[in-house]
């Protein structure tokens, strides 16, 4: 980071610290430069390396309105950044936290171990003990405490997972704990939500129906007016639309989010709700059977439907459109061909869920479900003995998520609740890393096995040549450091395990 920035002030340009940057400040990134904050560009082009974010090796154009992230690079061009997130809160912030984290937080067998530990010195000690009483020769009893020393078995899980969740940032996949690598190593379901994890996020508005006399303009603009401020793919995608069509968005006097269903808000006077038309009927919407027939019939084609609602009247339905990431398809067949069961578990109307899961090829569907209701098929799921893994990127993911044996948040499209609440953070939004963790972690578990093997049988055949005198202290300890170097680069070779090539692709 650098430590000097320049601030770019009403009375002129104004070098201070990194420390005194706050949230709001104009600054200066010139050519080559690394972006110190995260923030919005102000204006200015250039095309910024953000390799150390999301591991896309390619530089990013950026114009004015684009997202920068701290710690990447401007390589060609200068931009002006508002800052809007500063030191630790900065995505790089957080992902030092979590590492810090990671670092502290024991994985399941590393507390085994730790329990064994209590025994091991008593025991240690009593060994050197009968063998001084029994040879009558200190020296040997001294051999037995240095290769009774756990080195070796110490390092054997750490090692591993640190190769591990190495190989995973390095691929832009960010794996907070090393207990993730062993519950992700048992993981044999996925489940996916849909809109925002499977499909793009970036939904476009296909179609703006009004009804009850109102015009098309005037439906959107309510929509927009109550989607302003949601953070839902949906929602930016009726704002873009309205946006585009010049219509001037107010800001909602009232904002509510409502995740799974939709939003309500109030503008000029008007009650809205905008969000999934079934619910919106149950909650004292007034639909009448035509606009029902209506939505129905769009839904029949497969595609999401939106209604917007006002003071309780049906004013129009919205049909939005939402492109499947590219990584779906291969990251599903991949699982599949690993033997792990597929799920999709989304907010949307059961049509638009069963034309993804069947161009996916996903084994078990389950639509129109709100939060607590994604909770409870996770549940389900793991009451009938299953591990799974949830993947989501939405607020209303977030309960899901936290009870998964893993969560895994969409890192680009994903919104923080999700981030903060996933175990593990697809930074670059890639979902073909998925396969490639399942399998390194399911590869670091049988290193540590190994690595325990390994060194319980170095020490059995040191404490073997020990009791006859065969060994002394010198070699003994000689013997012992030898032993660490192949346990240590049975672990360092998870870090080069690369990505199996995906199948058919
Ligand atoms: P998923 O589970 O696939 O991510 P969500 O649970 O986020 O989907 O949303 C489910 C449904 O709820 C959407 O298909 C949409 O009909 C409605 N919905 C949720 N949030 C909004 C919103 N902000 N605007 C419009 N509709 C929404
Ligand atoms: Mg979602």
């Amino acid at each position: 980071m650098p430590e000097r920035i320049t601030l770019r002030r009403a009375g002129g340009d104004e070098v201070v610290p990194l420390g005194a940057v706050r949230a709001g400040d104009v600054l200066l990134v010139r050519c080559g430069e690394r972006i110190p904050v995260d923030g919005e560009v102000a204006s200015g082009a250039a095309s910024v390396n953000q390799a150390a974010i999301t591991g896309e090796s390619a530089p990013v154009e950026k114009r004015a309105g684009d997202e920068v992230f701290a710690g990447t690079l401007g390589e060609v061009g200068a931009l002006e950044v508002r800052a809007r997130k500063v030191g630790e809160e900065t995505t790089l912030g957080q992902v030092r936290r979590m590492v810090e984290e990671a670092q502290e937080k024991k994985a399941p067998v590393e507390r085994v171990l730790n329990r064994y530990a209590k025994l091991y010195t008593p025991l240690a000690l009593l060994f050197g003990a009968l063998l001084w009483w029994w040879s009558g020769d200190v020296l040997r009893a001294i051999t037995m405490l240095i290769v009774f020393c756990p080195c070796v078995m110490v390092l054997a899980t750490p090692t591993a997972l640190v190769a591990t969740i190495g190989n995973a940032a390095m691929r832009g996949s960010l794996v907070k704990r090393g207990a993730t690598v062993e519950a992700l190593a048992k993981v044999d379901t996925v489940a996916f939500d849909k809109t925002g994890t499977l499909t793009s996020g970036e939904p476009w508005l296909v179609e703006a129906i009004p009804l009850n006399g109102l015009r098309e303009a005037e439906v959107l603009r309510r929509a927009a007016a109550a989607e302003k401020f949601s953070e839902h793919p949906l929602g930016r995608a009726v704002v873009r639309a309205a946006e585009e069509r010049g219509i001037d968005i107010p800001d909602p006097e009232e904002f509510e989010a409502l995740p799974g269903l939709g939003v309500s808000a109030r503008t000029n006077g008007h009650r809205l709700l905008v969000g999934r038309p079934r619910s919106l009927a149950g909650n004292g919407v007034g639909v009448d059977a035509e606009v029902e027939a209506r939505a129905s019939q769009l839904a029949a084609s497969g595609r999401t439907v939106v209604l917007v609602a006002s003071d309780g009247e049906a004013a129009g339905l919205l049909v939005p459109e939402d492109a499947l990431r590219p990584g779906a398809a291969p990251a599903v067949r991949r699982l599949r061909e690993l033997g792990v069961r597929t799920v999709l578990v989304t907010g949307d109307n059961r049509t638009a869920a069963r034309r993804v899961a069947e161009a996916l090829g996903i084994d078990e569907v389950h639509a129109e479900v709100l939060p607590q209701e994604k909770v409870a098929v996770v549940e389900r799921l793991q009451a009938g003995g299953r591990k799974v893994a949830f993947v989501g990127d939405g607020v209303n993911d977030g309960p899901a998520l936290a009870t998964a044996d893993v969560g895994v948040a969409m890192g680009v499209a994903g919104t923080d609740v999700a981030l903060e609440t996933a175990e593990i953070g697809l930074l670059s939004d890639d979902l073909s890393r998925l396969p490639h963790l399942l399998g390194l972690s399911q590869k670091a578990m049988r290193a540590i096995r190994q690595n325990l093997v390994f060194s319980l049988g170095v020490l059995g055949v040191a404490v073997g040549l020990t009791v006859p005198g065969i060994l002394t202290p010198v070699t003994g300890a000689l013997l012992h450091e030898l032993s660490s170097i192949p346990v240590i680069a049975n672990s360092a070779r998870l870090i080069g395990t690369e990505e199996k090539p995906l199948t058919g692709d």
